[in-house]
């Protein structure tokens, strides 16, 4: 899938874990840092390949980009699997732990499973594509939904492009919509 539909998938499930699972009181501060990291992590196991924005946007970052990508053995291997989650994951609470002082307000819990999420949904998202995501390594065998190749989508095409982004967005505002109450709460009461 390309970027934006990881984006916006990604703040998706963050939203609906957040309905489904109300927040006590929050700072706003924890508030954009939790979503930040939401998008961090919906992008980050596609850095496997020398086109990911990272690269892009770092001076000498192709290059860079290409080390990395030989490096934990190509598109669609480690970052996009349980085991790339759990290393990412680690990795992730050991930066918030080193930052935390630095930024007392902010729950870095929350911003931990907000990473998650994100993280999480990418390898979801991915699994419908044909190319299939290694979910078990390493176990090389790639996993895809519906199992029948032929019958899953091709990244960056018609189909990601005018049904999976728009039904994705439908689902954003349903769920908007069914949800005006908690929405409410959540922004008037409980971010302090
Ligand atoms: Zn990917």
């Amino acid at each position: 899938m390309t970027g934006r539909t990881h984006d916006l998938a990604a703040l998706t499930a963050l939203g609906a874990a957040v309905m489904l699972e109300p927040l006590r009181t929050v700072t706003l501060s924890t508030v954009l840092v939790a979503v930040l990291a939401n998008q961090i992590g919906g992008i980050l196991p596609d850095i496997d390949q020398p086109t990911a924005p990272l690269w892009k946007n770092l001076p000498e970052g192709k290059w860079f980009g290409k080390l990395f990508d030989k490096s934990i053995g190509g598109h669609r291997f480690l970052t996009h699997s349980i085991l790339g989650i759990v290393i990412f994951g680690f990795l992730a609470r050991l930066l918030l732990s080193f930052l935390h002082p630095i930024i007392k307000s902010v729950n870095i819990g929350l911003v931990w499973w907000a990473f998650l999420i994100g993280l999480v949904s990418h390898l979801i998202l991915d699994s419908f594509t044909k190319e299939g995501v290694p979910w078990l390594l390493p176990l090389s065998k790639k996993f895809g939904f519906p199992p029948v190749k032929a019958w899953r989508i091709t990244t960056g095409k018609a189909v990601e492009t005018f049904i999976i982004f728009p039904i994705i967005l439908i689902v954003d505002i349903w769920f908007c919509a069914s949800h005006t109450k908690e929405l409410l709460i959540l922004i008037h009461q409980r971010i302090v």
